[in-house]
């Protein structure tokens, strides 16, 4: 009999789902939106409901378990959301426990941006490594850290929030109550922030003209502004790699791992912020320069910093990796015992 299981990307917008079997070939996924609005025991009832029918459809095989991938601070002693910028009114809420009420059995709760982390190492760019960071540049700047293939969760499970490294001690201001976090350069909200700061100084009138014609102007367009050539939209990226090079040196300084991926939306940048990044890294970082692959000199192991493969299915893979990982490790204590 196979094994599956069943991930579950839960954001503010989407809710996703899909079985993934154990060797990490997806077997279904599917998509819907998220009802914020309607409260949170909507939504989750909602998601039950998705889950058991996912459940019923694959029931010839073995389910493994069911991992959700929830954006914000979980406690994962308590399975509690202590935060959640996108889920408004979950502050304080127990996910875990409602959900495991409702579906009658276990569930891992993992922060997603951890979950995205977990299916770049499982599936993705950093397959070949134990050990990695991943910072996602989306609405926000979330993060992962994987040590010997598993998620580092810190005491509370409140560990690899690189976004909150600061940058500017008297940058502007984040939600997460200090100033200048890497966060408020190198996401898309950022981008968008420093796009219309431009235009409202009257310095671009690429973007002006951009702005006005698109009611939803985005991280999208000020990077098709800097492709075009509009050199304000160019210093805006610049500024972006300007940012995580400077966070990922204190990172490299810190860890020492083998490679770093950047994923989410406004990773599509890549070659407008990479030259900038790249020039931090090696200006602050000595552990970097010390293992830069473009160094001819010196043998050895690499730092490597590059893009994630997987996109918007990174956290998906990543939350149906959590039960597997659970089931191997019992499958080793099992044989352990054994021998
Ligand atoms: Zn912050």
């Amino acid at each position: 009999m196979s094994t599956f299981a069943i991930g579950v990307d839960l954001g503010g917008t989407n809710l996703r789902i899909a079985a993934v079997d154990e060797r990490g070939t997806l077997l279904e996924k599917t998509t819907t939106g998220t009802q914020v609005a309607r409260g949170r025991d909507f939504v989750i009832g909602e998601m039950c409901e998705a889950i058991r029918a996912t459940a019923t459809k694959f029931s010839s095989s073995k389910l493994a378990g069911i991992g959700i991938g929830v954006p914000g601070i979980i406690d994962m002693d308590t399975g509690m959301l202590r935060e959640s910028p996108n889920l408004p009114g979950w502050h304080d809420y127990p996910v875990r426990d409602e959900i495991e009420r409702r579906l009658g059995t276990k569930v891992i709760l993992e922060n997603d941006a951890n979950s995205a982390a977990l299916g770049e190492k499982w599936l993705g760019a950093a397959r070949d490594y134990d050990d990695m960071l991943m910072l996602t540049l989306g609405t926000g700047v979330g993060g992962g850290i994987v040590l010997g293939g598993r998620v580092w969760h810190g005491m509370r499970g409140m560990a690899g929030e690189p976004g909150h490294i600061t940058i500017e001690p008297e940058g502007p201001p984040c939600p997460c109550g200090n100033r200048g976090c890497l966060e408020q350069y190198a996401s898309a909200t950022a981008v968008v922030r420093m796009a219309r700061e431009a235009i409202d100084q009257g310095s671009s009138p690429a973007l002006a003209r951009a702005s006005q014609e698109d009611p939803e102007f985005g991280a999208k367009v000020v990077y098709q502004a800097a492709v075009q050539g509009d050199p304000v939209a160019q210093e805006i990226f610049r500024r972006v790699g300007w940012a995580l090079g400077i966070g990922l040196a204190d990172l490299i300084n810190l860890l020492n791992l083998p490679i770093y991926l950047i994923g989410g939306g406004v990773a599509n940048a890549w070659d407008a912020f990479l030259p900038a990044l790249l020039e931090e890294v090696r200006k602050r970082s000595f552990v970097y320069r010390a293992t830069a692959p473009e160094e001819s000199s010196g043998s050895g192991k690499k730092t490597i910093i590059t893009r994630a493969l997987l996109g918007g299915d990174a956290g998906l893979f990543g939350a149906a990796r959590l039960p597997l990982l659970v089931s191997e490790a019992a499958l080793r204590e099992g044989v352990r015992k054994r021998a």
